[in-house]
């Protein structure tokens, strides 16, 4: 019998998430099984695998959703809230909302008695406030510690409140220092307690695209364009979506994901519990990227024939204006630092324009990853790697040390160096398909030709560390590798 999925991505093996080399290191030892799973003596916090749990249903209508945590747990989800708004801005609403969220706000006596108390409150004072069709309760560290009983409540609750489907989530954050093990966290709930392995009857041409919070509205008519041109009917989940899309998912003849490590979990287990074939690729970033995307999906659907058409189109169409973007941007030295479906995806967009990859920060390393830094080691030679779930203080040090003229990714730290940043988890521009290409393209070469804000800000802003730490090495608190 197969053995079921625990939602920790540490529970598989080859998945790896502290290293520093270079690239042609990082390819030998994975391929020898020498990459070990490391620590580090000193760390700056970590990305935690609650807030995707929750940024992933976030967007849900009908929902309140509860972390039965301390308020500090809570701290990270601005940025999606952010994205949340924004994204309804796109989608033309008007009365912009917050997401529903509430923290049971565990504390020092909730610790020593329990905390069960709280959570019961929380979800009656949810239901007479919101009345919604979905409580989805977060667990913590401090609650998985305490032991409370998250299952029991959400069944109790469910019991008194028949008309609300209670879904506990087990992404206690210590369980896994792999973030993306809260986005199988949801799923693993969402298939447990609203599609319960019941079989619907298919809708023919419904695909499941699966896409997270991060991904624009330009993005999704992108990729839902792209799928209608080879006649699909698109169910987007769970971004914007809802309890009755959901209740589709086990209708649909295939399945595929925006993301490299957004359901792909959740897409295995789709096949396995409901015979819903998948794709699972890479993410379409650049044009190489866009097009494997669009093949493995067509495959799935038996349409090879009407992609490849389709696909010599849009090269025709784009090429030229590619090639304009090239003429801006060759040679230049990049640094890329995106999550792990991100960096990948970006930093083989910049062959489309000629650019040099020195450096790439990625959280996670297996076997996707492998392939890729296999790939980019053909292109770039030897380029430095950094496995690391955030970790600014190894960031800066690299930066500072090997120079790039441009760094892509989450831009926070770089732009206060004064590098020319473009930040390519942007939800709120178009990044993605054959037509994001040429977006991103054109904003990297934008900030490369004005420099000015990220030159100002480097004379306004003094990092936190000192002058000695650039001189060292910026793995030497890498232990066990
Ligand atoms: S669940 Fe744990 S790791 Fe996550 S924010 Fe709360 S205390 Fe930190």
């Amino acid at each position: 019998m197969a053995v079921q999925y625990s939602g920790v991505r540490e529970s598989k093996e080859g998945r790896v998430n502290d290293f520093g080399g270079s690239s042609l290191q990082a390819a030998e030892k994975f391929a020898g099984k020498c990459l070990k799973r490391a620590d580090r003596s000193f760390a700056q916090g970590l990305q935690c695998q609650q807030i995707n749990s929750m940024a992933c249903l976030m967007s849900l209508e009908d929902s309140v959703f509860i972390s039965h945590s301390p308020q500090g747990c809570l701290g990270c989800t601005i940025m999606a809230v952010d994205m949340y708004r924004v994204g309804q801005a796109h989608r033309g609403i008007k009365l912009i909302k917050n997401p529903r969220i509430i923290v049971t706000n565990l504390d020092q006596k909730s610790v020593v008695f329990g905390g069960e108390q709280k959570l019961r409150e929380a979800a009656q004072k949810a239901i007479a406030r919101y009345n919604p069709k979905l409580i989805f309760i977060y667990a913590s560290c401090a609650s998985g510690i305490i032991g409370d009983d998250i299952d029991s409540i959400a069944s109790d609750l469910g019991a008194e409140y028949p008309n609300t489907t209670f879904i506990p989530i087990h992404c206690e954050g210590f369980k896994s220092k792999v973030c993306a093990s809260g986005f199988d966290a949801a799923f693993l709930s969402i298939n447990k307690y609203i599609l319960k392995k019941q079989k619907l009857p298919t809708v023919p041409n419904l695909v499941n695209l699966f896409a997270p919070t991060t991904v624009s509205f330009a993005d999704q008519k992108e990729m839902e364009r792209m799928l209608s041109l080879i006649g699909a009917e698109v169910n987007y989940i769970p971004f914007y979506s809802s309890l009755e899309k959901i209740k589709r998912i086990p209708q649909a003849v295939a399945s595929t994901s925006i993301c490299k490590v957004f359901a792909d979990e959740f897409m295995k287990t789709l096949e396995e519990d409901y015979g819903i074939p998948y794709s699972h690729t890479v993410m379409p970033i650049g044009i190489r990227n866009t097009d494997k995307w669009y093949r493995g999906i067509a495959k799935v659907l038996g349409k090879e024939a009407e992609v490849e058409e389709i696909i010599e189109r849009e090269h025709k169409r784009i090429e030229p204006l590619v090639a304009k973007i090239r003429a801006r941007l060759e040679g230049k030295r990049v640094f890329i630092c995106g999550g792990t479906g991100r960096s990948f995806a970006a930093a083989a967009l910049i062959d489309d324009f000629g650019m040099k990859l020195v450096g790439l920060e990625t959280p996670t390393y297996d076997d996707d990853a492998q392939v890729d830094i296999e790939y980019l080691n053909g292109i770039h030679k030897d380029f430095v790697v950094d496995i690391a779930n955030m970790q600014p203080f190894e960031q800066v040090n690299l930066v500072k040390k090997l120079k790039p003229d441009a760094f892509i990714g989450v831009p926070d730290w770089a732009a206060k160096l004064g590098i020319p940043t473009t930040h390519v988890l942007d939800g709120k521009r178009p990044t993605m398909g054959y037509d994001g290409l040429l977006y991103l393209g054109n904003k990297i070469a934008d900030q490369l030709s004005n420099p000015g804000f990220n030159k100002k800000l480097a004379e306004h802003v003094k990092l936190p560390y000192r002058e000695s730490w650039y001189e060292q090495d910026p793995f030497k608190f890498i232990v066990g590798v």
